[in-house]
């Protein structure tokens, strides 16, 4: 026995129990201990924990140096494997007992840890040998399990290289080029094919889910009509089978005519369970890779060139940051697809190292000069995209490829090229929020400076590879004087927009340039016409009416954007022009290279640029179009100012939805389980059509619905609670508190505002963990919601507190999720967009967003025949029009908290 486990024998496991923490030695004595009793551990050293960042909230304490942290120990012994990020998390993927109390949590970090430590030890020589070098880096940068893993790992091995081990690129595969595979064919899908296929996925189907298929195969069919797509909208109840549903068509529609199929979702979540189910088609792991590929937006990939060069830097002077890339460089080795926001991913490591320092964020890949080109994770998926008969994307990259990559016409395009597309827009209640931000504009400081390091690299102490264009394409156009000065131009102009610390002299009066003065103007323009200028959350302000030294620095930005535009236009056309004119003699890189520039450059100098100056032109004319809502906006995060500029939206988002996505393509099924509103002035259909942009394609949609085969009556139950007193934080906490025990955990209470959240959770974690129910709260804890949706998953009686947009991450099917409190009734909040479209689409517009909230949300409750669960709105004034968008059968019940309680007691008891 290597005398690694032993070496745990100074550590104190530590889980967070409020109002301090549960302790646990080595030797198994455990105890609860204060909040400075356990700061006091935390900041020793010599804490044994799942989570740093998680637990150094939840003491209100950073942690003096690094500690033990088992997440860390897990990612480097099972790198890409997905665990939930706690100690009951990592028991249930290690296959240990599982803990059901704070101190059985903190006993069990020991046996995780046991465990993986002598699973270190237990591997093959040669394996070990080769995990030396890493362990042995990580160690340099202070990383506490390096000398624990030394007897197992013989570190002592000579490393040559300061990040020895963190090479992991030099272990990938290269993708390999195919031929194009040209556009998809129009062969009919038939009724047979699709019950066939439906059977073998499914065994017997539901007489729903047959229909349901059989619906959904209307928009596989042949095009009758050039510009009228054959859009199916669906609407499925929760149980139908949706998913199986609409893979029977579109499957044999993709093995008769693909590539060509885009499967879209709302969440990366939901990319994954289609996923999961489109393995039901291809139980062979390895075909259903081959067949079935997620496509997501840039940035959730890692790029290899910034991972490189900052675990370069980082090996100047080794810490956290280099232990956290040494754990993503185990990770990359992993067989890992470089999707940093699948599951296989160590994402609390985020705590150590911004994420966005190894993505291609900025739009500063090189392509084909990148010397990681032929291996690159976002590269290969593009490519693997191209050639799979299904592909599953999201609906914001759908949309982000319709509204700003149309321009791209070479094969680094992430745009699906191909016409003829067939979607099947899942989660279609989305489309309309998904269009709206994926067709917005946004004229601001942040986009200002990013768009001036895109051209001139940074400017500041930045010490990242972010070149500038002239860095990018000086061997390019070495050789064309015309290029070179149209490249001077550019970069010369681009010094009018913010600069780098811009929001420090927009707020202080030290505003410099065009870019920063409008800015400025923009700024005092909000805080003068705010009620309240100091308020915690965003601000916001119609742009109409401009004062006079507004208007001037409208004028002034104008002309310097368009000084801008013009020589990116010139340059681009010279690089084009050159492709064109040594076509036959250039080199595919040089060519590669060449076509990437001109695509980033088209895509400022057409599309970004130019849809600012129609912004400007609009507040110097005053004239308003009917199409979209202009405002002026603080942004402010936690309190603090984030970001200043002019936002632009569409009303009627739908309208290019409709123009770029769904009129090109030949077919389109939208469905979800919310596609109508319930409410009672026949909106129904025409609530789907106008939500979706089906009102404004020529061909009037296929209309089909389907019930859930749900028993609501017997499943769920509805309170609207009429005696808890609304602005009464105490009330409304007492009111959360008792209704979580009433239930015995698994609750979820979602909130209309961010500081009532804050309030009720400052005021029901300490007796919620008197009752032994845990409880996580978005805003307050430090993980991202799909981590705290986890926790709450994989802990039956745990509480969750968010805002009301959590309920879309939320998929908690069986009894860890029985009941749903709303503090108050979900209506839209009465910002300028909104008010925009309360005109436009009418009064009943509030209450159609607001059945749909209540609607969705009461989904995520029943996600099973066997689940039951209590949905609860604290707010006597909801009216009765609303409670439409309940299932018929589920009985609704007016009447005070403490009958509430009793009934949810025995209902769910
Ligand atoms: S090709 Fe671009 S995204 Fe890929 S690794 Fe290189 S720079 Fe990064």
């Amino acid at each position: 026995m290597l005398p690694a486990a032993d070496s745990l024998a100074g550590l104190v496991a530590l889980v967070p129990a409020p109002p301090g923490a549960a302790i646990c030695t080595a030797s198994g004595d455990c105890r609860r201990v204060t909040r400075e009793e356990a700061r006091a551990i935390f900041q020793s050293g010599k804490a044994l924990v799942a989570h740093t960042a998680f637990v150094a909230g939840r003491l209100k304490a950073p942690p003096a140096q690094p500690l033990y942290d088992v997440l860390e120990l897990f990612a480097f012994a099972r790198p890409g494997q997905p665990m939930v990020p706690s100690a009951l998390g990592l028991a249930r993927a290690l296959g240990l007992e599982m803990p059901d109390t704070p101190e059985g949590a903190a006993r069990a970090l020991f046996s995780v840890a046991h465990t993986l430590l002598d699973e270190m030890r237990d591997l093959p020589t040669d394996a070990r040998a080769k995990l030396a070098p890493l362990a042995a880096t990580l160690t340099r940068g202070g990383w506490r399990w390096g000398p624990l893993l030394q007897p197992a790992l013989a570190l002592e091995t000579p490393h040559g290289s300061p990040i020895a081990g963190m090479e992991a690129w030099r272990s990938l595969p290269q993708w390999e080029d195919e031929a194009p595979v040209g556009t998809p064919g129009t062969q009919p899908v038939t009724a047979g094919e699709v019950q066939a296929r439906l059977l073998s996925l499914v065994g017997t189907p539901r007489p729903e889910q047959a229909a349901y298929s059989d619906a959904a195969t209307y928009a596989f069919g042949p095009r009758e009509e050039a510009g009228a797509p054959r859009i199916a909208l669906v609407e499925a109840g929760t149980g139908t089978g949706k998913t199986l549903g609409y893979l029977a068509p579109a499957s044999v529609w993709a093995e008769k005519n693909g590539p060509g199929l885009w499967i879209s979702t709302y969440t990366r979540n939901l990319q994954r369970q289609i996923v999961q189910e489109i393995g039901r088609l291809y139980p062979d792991p390895a075909e259903c890779a081959e067949k079935a590929v997620v496509r997501k937006g840039r940035e959730n990939y890692l790029c290899l060139l910034n991972f490189e060069e900052a675990a370069k830097r980082t090996a100047l002077a080794p810490d956290q940051r280099g232990v956290a890339l040494g754990l993503i460089a185990r990770w990359i080795g992993a067989h890992t697809d470089g999707d940093i926001s699948g599951a296989g991913f160590p994402a609390f490591l985020a705590a150590s190292l911004p994420l966005g320092e190894i993505t291609d964020r900025r739009g500063e890949c090189i392509y084909a000069a990148c010397p990681h080109y032929r291996i690159c994770f976002i590269e290969r998926a593009i490519r693997r995209a191209r050639h799979a008969p299904i592909v599953v994307a999201n609906h914001a990259l759908v949309i982000a490829q319709a509204a700003s990559d149309w321009l791209a016409t070479d094969q680094t395009s992430d745009t699906p090229q191909e016409k003829r597309l067939r979607y099947v827009f899942d989660e279609g209640h989305h489309l309309f929020d998904a269009a709206d931000s994926g067709f917005a504009a946004l004229l601001s400081g942040r986009e200002m400076a990013e768009l001036r390091r895109w051209i001139r690299g940074p400017e500041g102490r930045a010490r990242t590879r972010m070149r500038g264009l002239e860095e990018r394409l000086k061997d390019l156009i070495a050789d064309d004087d015309e290029a070179q000065h149209a490249l001077e131009d550019a970069v010369q102009a681009a010094g009018a927009l913010a600069g780098e610390g811009w929001m420090a002299r927009v707020t202080g009066a030290a505003a410099r340039g065009p870019g920063e003065i409008f800015l400025a103007e923009v700024y005092a323009h909000v805080r003068a016409r705010s009620d309240d200028r100091d308020r915690f959350y965003t601000l916001e302000a119609e742009a109409q009416p401009l004062g006079e030294e507004t208007l001037r620095a409208v004028m002034e930005l104008s002309l310097a954007l368009k000084r801008i535009a013009d020589p990116l236009t010139r340059l681009s056309r010279l690089l084009r022009k050159a492709m064109d004119e040594k076509s036959a003699t250039l080199e595919p890189y040089t060519k590669a290279r060449l076509e990437a520039a001109a695509r980033g450059l088209d895509r400022r100098a057409k599309l970004v640029l130019p849809a600012w100056m129609r912004m400007l032109e609009t507040l110097e004319t005053g004239e308003i179009s009917d199409d979209f809502t202009d405002w002026f906006e603080i942004s402010r995060e936690e309190g603090r100012d984030s970001d200043v500029g002019f936002e632009r939206h569409w009303i009627d988002p739908t309208i290019p939805l409709a123009s770029e996505i769904l009129e090109p393509a030949h077919g389109a099924l939208i469905t979800s389980a919310t596609l109508r509103d319930t409410g009672g002035e026949g909106l129904d259909w025409q609530s789907a059509e106008v939500r979706t942009g089906a009102l404004h394609l020529p061909q009037p949609p296929r209309r089909a619905s389907f019930g859930s085969p749900f028993r609501y009556e017997d499943q769920a139950r509805i309170f609207v609670v009429k005696d808890v007193p609304r602005r009464d934080a105490d009330a409304l906490a007492a009111a959360m508190r008792e209704l979580f025990q009433a239930a015995g955990g698994g609750a979820l209470g979602l909130f209309t505002a961010v500081r009532a959240l804050r309030d009720t959770e400052a005021r029901i974690a300490q007796p919620l963990a008197d009752a032994g129910l845990s409880l996580y709260a978005q805003h307050v804890d430090r993980l991202d919601t799909g981590a705290l949706v986890d926790l709450f998953r994989v802990e039956e009686n745990a509480c969750l507190l968010g805002t009301d947009a959590l309920r879309d991450g939320v998929d908690v099917p069986g009894r860890s999720l029985r009941l749903l409190v709303f503090d108050k009734v979900p209506w839209p909040k009465p910002t300028i967009l909104h008010k925009a479209r309360r005109a436009r689409f009418g009064r009943a517009y509030d209450d159609l967003i607001t059945r749909f909230r209540l609607k969705q949300a009461f989904g995520r409750l029943i996600r099973g025949p066997e689940d039951r669960g209590c949905f609860v709105i604290l707010e006597g004034a909801m009216p009765s029009r609303l409670l439409t968008a309940f299932p018929e059968k589920a009985p609704v019940k007016r009447c005070g908290l403490a009958e509430a309680i009793g009934d949810i007691k025995e209902f769910l008891g």
